[in-house]
């Protein structure tokens, strides 16, 4: 449609008359409203509503520029949030939104409303369990990444859709905020709670040791076109209620180590953890269960790849004791990366809500040394883990010595 052959920012009314011109939803006598949702810093998100029937749909566009500090930022995200999500949607049904429309020139998304799942991170804050949390989360990371490696997919095939995937802005912001810049302030960036300045120059600027771990992440996170990744899984992009699971934002994807994600999620649990631990810690019936679910999620994942590999895999080099060693190597990786995001989000700035939400003083150094200890653990050790109770007991044996 002309109206449309040049993109420009949609506001609530706007993407009305977008939603109507582009999408065949909603019925000729609906009376469709608009407002926006959005609680992310990157773009513009409208839930679409029929005031009438209460039918609704969520338009996501891109725009040129970040939204929390105004810089340019490649529109192509937005094309490669479209084409993950049918790559999920047909690997794993039924985790993911539905896609009803996407135009590359508006780089809007029209998409399923799965407003009757609530963002993880929230419900975790608020003390809720999910028993099938551990089963869910494994089962959609197995089914989408082992089967978008070239274990798998057509080798060809596979080249093509790394070409398709690479994602320079959104790694560029992987690679300085998540795995340089904790250790190596080199933007300033950085921001460390009052008191624990010389805790973070000795445990992370001038830890030579660590500084080359997380090189070997940084390294391998850039060079190792493994899987197609999620690239942003932390408990903010998926949704939940005590049927399932939705998994969404995957903006930041592009060919990368498996562990990644794998290790985004459990890094992420880490965080309700130890929010718990020192705020609430008479909570037992929460900390067992979240402690219980990462271990699970270690330990689901590995089985589950295990067998997803015997499935799938069929070339004979692979079918030998090479399978044990890649599987060792991704779930090394997994708490590697659990590692560096746990690190991150304390000294990085980008905060989460459980350790912003801390406003004591004491309180807040106490959290923020137990998650940056046990993550500089997981970081170094990453190699030594063999099953998801050992994780835990890191964790437990940091809470002890803190
Ligand atoms: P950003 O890329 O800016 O971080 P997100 O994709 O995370 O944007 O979306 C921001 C917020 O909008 C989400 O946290 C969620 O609350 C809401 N949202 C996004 N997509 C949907 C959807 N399909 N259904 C319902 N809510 C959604
Ligand atoms: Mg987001």
């Amino acid at each position: 449609m002309e109206k449309y052959n040049e993109h420009f920012l949609m506001d609530t009314k706007t993407v009305v008359d977008y939603v109507k011109d582009n999408v065949d939803f909603f019925d000729e006598d609906a009376q469709v409203e608009a407002c926006e949702i959005s609680d992310g810093n990157i773009n513009y998100v409208f839930r679409v509503y029929d005031k009438k029937t209460g039918k609704s749909l969520v338009v996501k566009q891109a725009d040129k520029f970040l939204r929390s500090s105004g810089r340019p930022l490649d529109l192509h995200r937005n094309k490669i949030e479209a084409e993950i999500l049918a790559t999920e949607g047909e690997l794993a049904p039924g985790y993911t939104p539905e896609i009803y429309k996407y135009d590359d020139v508006m780089c809007a998304l029209t998409m399923e409303d799965i407003s009757a799942y609530k963002n993880l991170r929230k419900e975790l804050m608020s003390g809720k369990v999910f028993p099938k949390l551990a089963e869910d989360i494994t089962e959609f990371m197995v089914n989408t990444l082992l089967p978008t490696t070239d274990l798998v997919m057509d080798r060809h095939e596979k080249k093509e859709k790394v070409k398709l995937f690479v994602n320079v802005d959104l790694c560029d912001i992987t690679e300085d905020l998540v795995l340089t810049e904790p250790y190596y302030n080199y933007k300033d960036r950085n921001i460390v709670t009052e008191g624990e300045e010389a805790f973070v120059e000795e445990t992370l600027y001038n830890n030579e040791h660590l500084k080359a771990e997380v090189g070997e992440l940084r390294d391998n996170f850039m060079n190792n076109a493994q899987a197609l990744i999620h690239g942003d899984l932390h408990s903010g992009s998926i949704f939940i209620n005590e049927e399932g699971l939705k998994v969404i934002d995957p903006e930041f994807a592009f060919y990368g180590p498996m562990g990644y994600d794998i290790g985004n999620v459990i890094g992420n649990l880490f965080f309700a953890l130890a929010n718990k631990v020192v705020t609430d810690p008479e909570n037992e019936e929460f900390i067992g269960w979240v402690k219980g679910a990462i271990a699970d999620i270690y330990d689901l994942t590995f089985a589950k790849l295990n067998k997803k590999f015997d499935e799938c895999v069929t070339f004979p080099l692979y079918n030998t004791e090479f399978k044990l060693n890649y599987l060792n190597k991704v779930m090394a990786d997994t708490i590697g990366y659990a590692g560096t995001e746990m690190v991150r989000r304390t000294v990085g700035d980008s905060k989460i809500a459980e350790i912003s939400s801390v406003t004591d003083n004491e309180t807040r150094i106490k959290l923020d040394k137990l998650v940056v200890l046990t993550g500089v653990q997981f970081i170094n050790n990453r190699k030594l883990y063999k099953t998801g109770e050992q994780v835990v007991a890191e964790f437990e044996r940091v809470v002890t010595e803190l």
